[in-house]
């Protein structure tokens, strides 16, 4: 394969291409690369939270919060165990249960949506845009029901939604937002930040998101006092005081470790997202002329460019994803099957044809690598086998 890669590395190269011989192999994403950016910085706070042992929660965790807020531009930012526990306590503030609706896209990680059915609700999709695959604020009305009691749209991919008419149309219907912006940590829509658009808004930092921890982790923000307040009991158990319980809250804690990673981490993330969004610029040119769609990003709109992720038409998708591994390049699909025709949602009775864009995005896209670390060289390869293998 290595040999392979040489070959037809060297044969498509025209002048301007890397050094003929030279195989470039371009994982999707390579953290051992940002790792040795931040080694130093982030050995001696985590031998500090070590010597501490203060392990769970702590000064670190407080400080991430409040740096995280004002990152945001919102009043209140709780540090938790994962994105996917951020939604599932936003659903728990609200008290959202059995008899409940939650409008959402079947275009998400599944997270979205199973947050929804742990706590008992039904999750109602709606389908998404074609272009830059976030839920299609003009299908929301017709799914609105008197049971629903919340839309979550999430902003895939680095992309926030359409938030100013989502935000119109549930403050016409009297339905709370709970933005999904696992993939979306400080992108920009309308010139305002996520966090700053819904009831509350919650983030993952998982390790292949832009702002990634070492391990597990996740944050809610929000500007509403009394939500946050909920929030911060639900997080331990529902007690206030200690062993006094006013909820039936759970374990969502954050662990200091990770705070303090990502305290260090934060004061990148700009420089990273920005380094994303160049290389997504000269992915731009470099893919121009090739026959796949490239990612749209609407003017209003600034993305964090989580993933970079481009559209193969005609049943392609598949054997080009093959192609490209072949030659030492690394991609994923995000995400093969739509959430409404899940085994486990079974019971909501849907059937394919139900949410036909969701069906075609989940056929034809495909992820590329797009971290800030890669190289011109690394994106000329990655832009050399999309040319060979769609030929
Ligand atoms: C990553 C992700 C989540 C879940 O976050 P975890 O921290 O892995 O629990 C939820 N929603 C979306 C859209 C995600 O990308």
């Amino acid at each position: 394969m290595e040999r392979h890669c040489v070959q037809t590395m060297t044969k498509t190269e025209g002048p301007a291409r890397p050094a003929a011989g030279v195989s470039v192999k371009v994982p999707l994403l390579d953290l051992k690369a940002q790792y040795a950016q931040i080694r130093d910085e982030v050995r001696p706070i985590i031998d500090e939270v070590c010597e501490s042992q203060m392990c769970v929660m702590g000064p670190h965790v407080k400080a991430l919060e409040e740096e995280i807020a004002r990152y945001c531009g919102v009043k209140h930012a709780i540090g938790l165990s994962s994105g996917t526990d951020a939604i599932l306590l936003a659903l728990m503030a609200l008290e959202i249960g059995p008899g409940d609706e939650v409008i959402t896209t079947p275009f998400t990680f599944f997270a979205t949506a199973g947050c929804v059915a742990r706590v008992g609700a039904k999750p109602v999709f709606v389908d998404i845009l074609p272009d830059c695959y976030n839920i299609d604020p003009s299908r929301i009305e017709a799914a609105i029901t008197p049971r629903t009691k919340a839309i979550i749209p999430v902003d895939l991919f680095g992309q926030l939604a359409d938030m100013t008419t989502i935000m119109e149309i549930a403050r016409r219907r009297k339905i709370a937002v709970i933005e999904d912006s696992a993939q979306s940590i400080g992108a920009k829509h309308r010139g305002k930040a996520a966090g700053q658009h819904a009831c509350m808004t919650t983030f993952s930092f998982y390790p292949s998101k832009n702002l990634g921890c070492f391990g597990d982790g996740g944050m809610l923000v929000t500007d509403i006092d009394a939500l946050a307040e909920r929030c911060r009991i639900l997080r331990v158990h529902g007690s206030e005081p200690k062993y006094y319980h006013k909820y039936i809250g759970g374990n969502f804690r954050l662990d200091a470790i990770q705070a303090a990673v990502l305290r260090v981490k934060l004061k990148h993330l700009d420089s990273w997202s920005e380094g994303r969004r160049k290389n997504a610029a000269n992915y731009d040119r470099l893919l121009d002329g090739l026959n796949l769609t490239r990612p749209v990003i609407y003017p209003h709109n600034e993305s964090i460019y989580n993933q970079y992720t481009i559209r193969i038409p005609n049943g392609r998708r598949d054997a080009v994803q093959k192609r490209i591994g072949e030659l030492g390049v690394g991609s994923e699909i995000y995400y093969p099957l739509p959430l409404h025709l899940q085994e486990c949602f079974a019971y909501l009775g849907h059937k394919p044809g139900d949410f036909p864009v969701s069906e075609q995005a989940a056929r034809e896209v495909l992820s590329i690598p797009i971290y800030p670390e890669l190289t011109g060289e690394q994106m000329q390869a990655v832009a050399n086998t999309l040319s060979q293998a769609l030929t």
